[in-house]
């Protein structure tokens, strides 16, 4: 059987590896796209942020892509797309508990994203937002393969792809391919890249699903008396997070009142889950310690995914490599550091746009562009660990990890504001030499207050960060007036 030629073949249709086939086939190449699943399928990864808006926007408006505007905005969606599951996102909601300790008001941080529900973030279901986004690409002439199983082989000249599809062999050929698998990394494994994970400083595990009947945290404060006044936002339309002793857990509630929830371990004070345990118990347990959870879950069930709770062991992975010659890996293949502070969406989106403009280069021209995306895109996955990383070694204290918050605070909206091109920039400012400094000394002086763990070290601290962070601190924070809300942090 003689190869189908193609430009470009992209494994992974997540809504990565969709959205970049959609691109380059409305720009005139022939794609392939390969998944070894079929849409629609449960997936992580669904708290969109200002920055992956908008960089959704400029992708959708450079390369013609109008179908993909209206899932920009909380109000377009809703009003274009009700189909697609989605949720109201304004900001970010923190709330510190202490175990067996009723939750008092004290620990709340709340940082608004957006002003008004029509302009809001979203929440993504993602087996609907992918299998809509692999529609795309369908209709923009990409060649399709779902619940493929196949045997990629590289070639001297770029890649061959054998395989079966919906019971018929298939046989494929292109001169680059695309990694998009994620975790699975079927590109990076092929071609024994090595791998960097354990540079990383993060070092945290997830237990997740998505549950019914999950009480919402405002009717909770409001049972417990806890005034809700002062929230510049409607405290669960948001990425709520609860910050534990031993990490902490998100919640992130869908319009359909399903509420996608994960559990981290990795505070100092987090045990390595033992695995011979159901995970359900695991799950319970510490559920169990924090009397607002208690309350919580008391109802709740799993909904999705249909094998119940899902567990990773070690979130993180990192490559050496993203790119070279006939291949690059997309941000989430090539790394990923943790759901803290809701980065793979729009780092996926900043290295789709990335990619594209190489791919649609002259194959001569690609080389030099293809090792700066692969360094830049391991330098900004090692820039996340680095503000996560800090954030876990914070706990259990809440006003540290409040303020180790605020670093990822001051790069975005220092991104977001920016009057230039926002796409173009590096991420998070991985490529700002002064913000790096700044994070290395910031952690020394993280290092100093928790060893100490007095409350006048912790004063110390955010008083050193609140200098620390003011080339970056566009937007105000940080300051004390506002007492842990924050309305003017919103970007749009
Ligand atoms: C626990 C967790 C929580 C997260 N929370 C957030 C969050 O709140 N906000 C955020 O922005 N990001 C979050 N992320 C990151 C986010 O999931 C990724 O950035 C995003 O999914 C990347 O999208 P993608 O399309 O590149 O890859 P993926 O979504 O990983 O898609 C990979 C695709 O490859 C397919 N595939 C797998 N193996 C093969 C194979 N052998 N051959 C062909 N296809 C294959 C899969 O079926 C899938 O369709 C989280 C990640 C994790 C692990």
């Amino acid at each position: 059987m003689s190869a189908v030629d193609y430009d470009v073949i992209v494994l992974g249709s997540g809504f990565g590896g969709s959205l970049l086939s959609a691109i380059l086939a409305k720009s005139g190449l022939a794609v392939a796209l390969i998944d070894s699943a079929r849409h629609p399928r449960f997936a992580i990864g669904e708290s969109s942020t200002p920055l992956a808006d908008y960089t959704l926007a400029m992708i959708a408006n450079e390369y013609d892509l109008p179908e993909l505007l209206p899932l920009t905005k909380y109000g377009s969606w809703k009003r274009e797309h009700a189909e697609i599951g989605c949720g109201l996102k304004r900001g970010f909601s923190y709330f510190g508990h202490r175990p067996e300790t009723e939750f008092g008001g004290e620990s709340q941080l709340l940082v608004a994203a957006s002003s008004s529900d029509e302009s809001s973030d979203t929440h993504w279901l993602r087996s609907d937002v992918d299998a809509f986004v692999f529609g795309v690409a369908k209709t923009h002439g990409v060649t399709t393969f779902e619940e493929a199983t196949y045997q990629l082989h590289r070639k001297p000249d770029g890649w061959l792809v054998d395989g079966i599809c919906d019971d018929n062999a298939i046989s494929l050929q292109a001169r680059f391919a695309v990694d998009a698998t994620g975790s699975a990394g079927v590109v990076l494994k092929s071609l024994g890249i090595a791998d960097q994970t354990q540079l990383l400083n993060t070092n945290s595990a997830a237990i997740f699903a998505h549950f019914a009947n999950v009480k919402p945290v405002a009717e909770c404060l409001d049972d417990i008396g806890v005034d809700r006044q002062r929230h510049p936002f409607p405290c669960d339309a948001a990425a709520v997070h609860h910050v534990l002793d031993s990490g902490w857990m998100w919640q992130l509630r869908f319009d359909d009142d399903t509420v996608s929830v994960g559990m981290m371990f990795g505070g100092r004070g987090a045990r390595p889950i033992d695995t011979s345990v159901d995970l359900q118990v695991v799950w319970q347990q510490q559920i169990d310690r924090f009397p607002m959870l208690r309350h919580q879950f008391s109802v709740a069930t799993i909904v999705r995914p249909k094998k119940g709770l899902q567990f990773a062991k070690r979130v993180q992975r990192l490559t050496t490599t993203a790119a070279g010659e006939y291949w690059a890996a997309l941000p989430g293949t090539a790394g990923f550091i943790d759901p803290l502070h809701s980065t793979g969406i729009a780092h996926t989106l900043l290295g789709v746009r990335r990619l594209v403009s190489i791919l649609l280069m002259a194959p001569m021209n690609r080389e030099r562009q293809l090792q700066q995306y692969s360094d830049q895109l391991i330098n900004e996955l090692r820039l996340v660990d680095e503000l996560v990383a800090g954030c876990y070694a914070a706990l259990p204290s809440f006003q540290l990890w409040s303020a180790w918050c605020m670093l990822y605070f001051a790069a975005v909206t220092s991104m977001e504001q920016a009057d230039s091109n926002t796409a173009n920039q590096s991420f998070l400012r991985a490529d700002d030499v002064l913000f790096r400094e700044m994070l290395i000394e910031a952690r020394a002086e993280l290092r100093l207050a928790v060893a100490d763990g007095s409350a006048v070290a912790c004063d110390r601290f955010e008083q050193r960060l609140r200098c620390l962070i003011q080339p970056w601190n566009v937007v105000g924070l940080m300051n004390a007036e506002c007492g842990g809300m924050y309305s003017h942090t919103a970007a749009n």
